[in-house]
């Protein structure tokens, strides 16, 4: 059994289907004419550019998901002459094959984006070596890159690769792969991001996994505890295998469910949103019966482009979201740009902690032109539809109010033009850092709702960067300090008659969800398609025994007690 970190929707079982990727045995040859191999090359360039324009007006097609700005890239890659060049150069100053040389230069380049110190440019990384793969398939001349993994007699394969790569995950359909695992990565990655789009079971950062698993092993993946069994016995594949059917039986039942309401047995009502990054995925949340957009992480516009969005093009993108949302609640988060979520078209000096910063409010606070068109971009959409505004990483009571005076002076502008929004529009703040806990007494006057953004909140409470994996088992929403914050932030909101959600991972962690009942939780908003199980999840829930619940979590000392807790506690509901 190897172990990494898995996406949480469901096991993968199937027999192994290793991909050799970048990792293909090339020998380097010395080639006696070059010109036959740079023609060799040339035919593979042509056909590659063929397949990845194929593949991207596919995506084209397709809504939802990101696969239009993967393929993006790889023309882009395709028309850098620096890149070809490159190769072309090699095979025919070093007569060596094309193979070898366009693995080379290929590898060289995805090692140089991998070292820099941004997690969007390492991405790129992984988007060329997926595309010199496609390259390597063409001078093969085994191309199967328009075709999904079919399934064979043997049922569907568990797809072993070493890294996965977006433009390969983004081929893939639920249908047809029982699920990835990859030897490196992390869950947070683009790629990663995209099998839970496609509801593909995945586990990634699994060490060793390369050498240890053959093409025909058979494969157990539970993505909850992120278990990889290679060949395991048959009590393992028994248990393995009766979780999964409980756990799809589950899924049947939540997805014939979720237009339903999130109401607990007792009356309350929980709303149930969705969060996205593109309006595209507006469509997911609407596909999903999500109640709201609870986060639009409005950054996203800001670090797919080389320049800076202009008020036009965020104002289409806000007003699309809004539209397809209709009279349900999209809320749009001001760009959080910093830590690791940097723009492009805004460089910022290097940063010894980006974390703590110069990073989301504090950037637009102090890049105030930004600020006013992208307030005036989400105004102007907020004539469209039921739009709110929120503010990331509110840490005093000045950024707030310096926020909204902003936020004044767009709205004074727009009237000016006489350009129409809606003058009520909401406007909340992310409740993320514990000294606005501390005061949300305070903050709750003058907000009209709070989300809990429980990523960030866990690693500023608790110390733990929530993307070292040195500091992975300190991160953790069970500890008592991080649930105690919760439920201060909601009851304080409650005093002052407004809403608290929480947009942050741990709103879709199901061993969670009776606890945030039980403290009054307004909202959950989370990936699309985790929808329909929270809001099943809320309908299974007692007021009564959710608060007794969450009373006695808070006393106890440890986040392993806690975990624990919350286990004693589904495991009993499951009984009765
Ligand atoms: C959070 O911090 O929980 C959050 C939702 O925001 P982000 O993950 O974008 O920082
Ligand atoms: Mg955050």
């Amino acid at each position: 059994m190897l172990s990494g970190t898995g996406n949480c929707i469901g096991y993968g079982i199937g027999k192994a289907k290793v991909q050799a990727g970048q990792n293909r045995n090339i020998q380097k040859t010395v080639v006696e004419y070059p010109e036959a191999e740079l023609a060799r090359f040339d035919a593979a360039y042509e056909a590659t550019k063929i397949t990845v324009q194929a593949l991207l007006d596919r995506e084209v097609e397709d809504t939802g998901t990101d696969g239009e700005k993967i393929f993006e890239t790889h023309l882009a890659f395709l028309d850098d002459p620096g890149f070809v060049d490159a190769i072309r150069d090699m095979i025919s100053e070093d007569a060596v094959n094309a193979e070898w040389a366009v693995r080379e230069v290929g590898e060289r380049l995805a090692l140089m984006l991998s070292q820099i110190d941004s997690e969007i440019i390492k991405e790129r990384s992984a988007d060329i070596r997926d595309l010199y793969i496609t390259l390597l398939d063409h001078l093969d001349g085994n191309v199967a890159v328009d075709e999904p993994e079919k399934d064979d007699k043997s049922g569907r394969k568990v797809l072993v690769v070493e890294e996965l790569i977006p433009s390969y995950v983004i081929r893939l359909n639920k249908g047809e792969v029982a699920g990835l695992v990859a030897e490196k990565g992390n869950i947070t990655s683009h790629a990663a991001i995209l099998a839970k789009l496609k509801c593909i079971p995945a586990i990634v950062g699994v060490c060793g996994l390369m050498d240890a698993v053959k093409t025909g092993d058979l494969i157990l993946a539970d993505t909850f505890s992120g278990e990889v069994y290679i060949n395991p016995d048959e009590q393992t594949q028994t248990r393995i295998t009766c979780a999964a059917e409980c756990y799809e039986t589950e899924q049947c039942a939540c997805d014939a469910e979720k237009a339903e309401d999130a109401i607990t047995a007792d009356g309350t009502r929980v709303i149930i949103e969705a969060n996205i990054g593109t309006p595209a995925e507006a469509t997911l949340a609407d596909e999903a019966c999500a109640e709201g957009i609870g986060l639009f992480r409005s950054e996203f516009l800001f670090m797919e482009n080389r320049t800076l969005p202009d008020e036009e093009k965020q104002f289409l993108a806000y007003r699309e979201a809004a539209e397809k949302m209709g009279t349900r609640e999209v809320v749009i988060r001001t760009m959080d740009i910093g830590g690791d979520k940097p723009a492009p078209g805004l460089p910022l000096p290097a940063e010894q902690n980006p974390f703590l910063g110069l990073r989301a409010i504090r950037l637009s606070l102090q890049r105030k032109d930004l600020f006013m068109t992208q307030l005036r971009a989400i105004l102007r959409a907020s004539a469209f539809g039921n739009v709110a505004i929120m503010f990331p990483m509110i840490s005093s009571m000045e950024e707030l109010r310096d926020a909204k005076a902003v936020l004044e002076e767009a709205k004074a502008s727009l009237a000016a033009e006489e350009i129409a929004f809606c003058a009520s529009v909401k406007v909340g703040m992310m409740v993320e850092i514990p000294a606005t806990v501390t005061m949300s007494d305070l903050f709750a006057h003058e907000v009209d709702f709070f989300s809990i953004g429980t990523n960030d909140l866990i690693q500023y409470t608790l110390a733990a960067d929530r993307i070292n994996q040195a500091v992975a088992p300190l991160y953790t929403a069970y500890h008592p300090a991080v649930l105690r914050q919760i439920a201060l932030v909601a009851k304080n909101g409650h005093l002052s008659g407004i809403e608290t959600a929480i947009c942050g991972e741990a709103a879709s962690d199901p061993l969670l969800l009776p606890f945030f009942v039980g403290v009054g939780i307004d909202r959950l908003s989370m990936s699309p398609n985790l929808v329909p199980t929270a809001k099943r999840g809320v309908r299974r829930c007692r007021d009564y025994a959710c608060k007794q619940l969450a009373q006695s979590v808070m006393m106890l000392s440890t986040a392993t007690e806690v975990k624990q807790a919350l286990l004693a506690y589904q495991e009993s509901c499951k009984e009765s």
